[in-house]
């Protein structure tokens, strides 16, 4: 990997539509984006240019880069030495994640004590007042604090075994038989023929793209 970069007289670029990927000349670490702003300027996630506000040598890679532009070519080493880098990104997202769930769960944790509490002593009031305005026959209330109501729900019925319940027939409906797509056919003609079937519209997908990494 080391020999890889250090042949390359340029830094090593990708560019895609966000804007430039500088690979670092040293292989643990981690890569550099330039990004291309809407009116053209280069800004760089580095220290330098945030910080210190200078044009960083990642800038200046990208600007020698452009000036030299020729078409990429991108051999197998290349591709190895990019999925190896894309497992380290992997790596170090996993591990964020990880360190956030972590925080998260304290969060939820604590959340759910100082509420737990809270509620419990909510339900006081609230069973309390249910109970006044029903036994006070009210449907709704004005008070000075607020309006309460108390509205009949409908009732929830579940079907245990369906089979008994249709033995009675007030409770059985007629469905006519339906003229149902056959989306399974259709898929398999278009496929076939590339036939644009009037009332379809049919789209491309790139071919979809996955990886595995093996163990650092
Ligand atoms: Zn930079």
């Amino acid at each position: 990997m080391e020999t890889l970069v250090s042949k390359r007289t340029m830094k090593q670029i990708i560019q895609n539509d966000a804007g430039y990927l500088v690979m670092p000349d040293l292989a643990f670490s981690e890569p550099d984006e330039v990004t291309r702003q809407p009116d053209g300027t280069l800004t760089c996630e580095c220290f330098t240019f945030t910080i210190l506000e200078q044009e960083c040598e990642h800038i200046a890679a990208v600007r020698s880069w452009i000036g030299n532009y020729q078409l990429p070519t991108m051999t197998q080493a290349d591709a190895d030495y990019y999925l190896s880098r894309l497992g380290e990104l992997d790596a170090m997202k996993n591990e964020n994640t990880a360190s956030a769930d972590l925080q998260i769960q304290r969060v939820k944790h604590w959340l759910d004590f100082e509420n737990g509490s809270l509620d419990r002593k909510r339900q006081y009031f609230v069973e309390a007042l249910a109970g006044w305005m029903s036994d006070s026959l009210y449907k709704t209330k004005r008070l000075v604090n607020g309006t309460l109501r108390l509205r009949t729900q409908p009732l929830t019925i579940e079907v245990i075994d369906e089979a008994m319940v249709m033995q009675d027939k007030r409770f059985v409906r007629n469905v006519p038989a339906q003229e149902k797509l056959d989306k399974a056919s259709l898929r398999a003609h278009i496929t076939e023929t590339g036939e644009e079937i009037e009332g379809t519209r049919i789209e491309i997908s790139l071919p979809k793209f996955s990886y595995t990494t093996n163990p650092l």
